[in-house]
C-alpha cells in the first residue's frame, strides 16, 4: 500500500507519527516496520540561509518527530538541546537571534549545508541526512530549487520565519508570496508519489503555508487532481482555532474564515477543481458534515487532537476510512 502526505511541520510530522504506528499494526512487516511505502513531500517554503547555513525546518521537524529525537513538548527541535553556539555567536551581533539555533541542530545544518555545497540537490542531501535517523518514510522535499515564503505587511516584507518566529504572527499579514516558486520544479519522485499513490493525505498542516506553498509548486496541484488515487484532509482547525501555532492570521491574511469548513472548501473538491475529495473534521464541527456532504463531500467527525500516537493512530484510521482505504 502506498500512502503519499502533503506537510508541513509539526501537525504533519504528528499525523505521520500516528499513520505509520496504524500501518505497522495492520501490515507489519515482522521487523518492527511496515510493508505500506509512505513518501512524505514536505514544505520547503520556511527555508532559510542563516549565518551561513540552509535551515529547512519543515524537513527537520519530520525527520527528528519520525526518527525518534525530537523535543516532545516543543514540537520540534532535538531532545537534549543546548545553545551553547548561538550564545556565544550573539556575542558578535551579526542579528537572528530570534531564530533557535540548538548546538545540535545545529549538526544538521552545518551537515546540510556542507553536502549542498557539494553540489548535491537538496533531496539528495535530505535522503543522506535521513540515513541517519531512519524515518520510516520516503521524506522529499517539495522541490529542489529553492522557494522562501515571505509575508507583506505594512511596514515592509519579511520572511515567513521572522514574521512567525520572532513577531508571533502579530504584525498583520497583507499577503504572502512564495519567492522562486514559478520557476520551481517538484522535486525528482513527488509527481510519481502522487500518480502511483494509493491514497494521498492532506495531514491537519498549516493549510496556507505549509499546504498552499507546496501546491503552488507548478505541477504539483495538477498531479494531486489528476491522481486515481482518493485524496483526503484532516482538518487543522478545531471549533474554530489552531489547534497550535497561528494559522488563523494565515487564513485571515488570504480571507479564509478559521473555522473547519472554510479550509475544506478554501482547499476544494476535487469535483469542482480543488485538491480533495474527503475531510476529516473533529468531533467539535460534527455540524459541518450534513452540509459538506450535501455539497458533494465524503466527510466525517472524529477525534482529531494529537494527544498521543495511539490516538493519532485512530485519527489516521478514521481518514483512511473515510475513502475506503483500509489498510
Ligand atoms: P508547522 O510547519 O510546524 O507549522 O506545522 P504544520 O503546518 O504541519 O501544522 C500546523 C498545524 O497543525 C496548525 O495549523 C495546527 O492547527 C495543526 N495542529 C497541531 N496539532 C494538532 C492536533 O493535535 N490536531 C489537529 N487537528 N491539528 C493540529
Ligand atoms: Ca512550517
Amino acid at each position: 500500500m502506498r500512502v503519499t502526505v502533503l506537510s508541513g511541520g509539526v501537525g504533519g510530522a504528528r499525523f505521520t507519527r500516528g499513520l505509520l504506528a496504524l500501518l505497522r499494526e495492520r501490515l507489519p512487516d515482522g521487523s518492527g516496520g511496515t510493508t505500506a511505502q509512505v513518501t512524505v513531500v514536505a514544505n520547503t517554503g520556511d527555508d532559510m540561509w542563516l549565518h551561513g547555513v540552509r535551515v529547512c525546518p519543515d524537513l527537520d521537524t519530520l525527520m527528528y518527530t519520525l526518527g525518534g529525537s525530537v523535543h516532545e513538548q516543543q514540537g520540534w527541535g532535538r531532545r537534549d538541546e543546548s545553545t551553547r553556539v548561538a550564545d556565544d555567536l550573539a556575542a558578535y551581533g551579526l542579528g537572528g537571534e530570534w531564530f533557535t539555533l540548538g548546538d545540535l541542530d545545529l549538526a544538521t545544518h552545518l551537515a546540510r549545508t556542507a553536502l549542498l555545497r557539494s553540489g548535491l540537490p537538496l533531496s539528495e542531501v535530505t535522503q543522506r541526512l535521513c540515513a541517519r535517523w531512519s524515518p520510516g518514510v520516503r521524506l522529499l522535499p517539495m522541490s529542489d530549487d529553492e522557494v522562501e515564503t515571505h509575508v507583506v505587511t505594512d511596514g515592509g516584507t519579511l520572511h515567513f520565519e521572522e514574521w512567525w518566529v520572532r513577531h508571533r504572527a502579530a504584525v498583520p499579514a497583507r499577503a504572502f508570496v512564495q519567492v522562486g516558486v514559478a520557476d520551481a520544479a517538484p522535486a525528482p519522485g513527488v509527481l510519481e508519489a502522487l500518480a502511483s499513490a494509493d491514497v494521498v493525505v492532506v495531514p491537519p498542516s498549516n493549510p496556507v503555508v505549509s499546504v498552499g506553498t507546496i501546491l503552488g509548486v507548478p505541477g504539483i496541484r495538477e498531479a494531486v487532481r489528476a491522481t486515481p488515487a482518493p485524496v483526503v484532509g484532516v482538518s487543522p482547525v478545531i471549533a474554530g482555532a489552531p489547534v497550535r501555532g497561528m494559522a488563523d492570521a494565515c487564513l485571515t491574511a488570504i480571507g479564509v474564515a478559521t473555522d473547519a469548513a472554510a479550509v475544506a472548501r478554501h482547499l476544494g473538491l476535487r469535483a469542482d477543481g480543488g485538491v480533495l475529495d474527503a475531510w476529516l473534521v473533529d468531533d467539535a464541527d460534527a455540524h459541518a458534515v450534513a452540509p459538506l456532504r450535501a455539497a458533494g463531500w465524503r466527510a466525517a467527525a472524529a477525534p482529531t487532537l494529537m494527544t498521543d500516537v495511539a490516538a493519532t493512530a485512530r485519527m489516521a484510521a478514521a481518514a483512511l476510512d473515510l475513502v475506503g482505504v483500509a489498510p
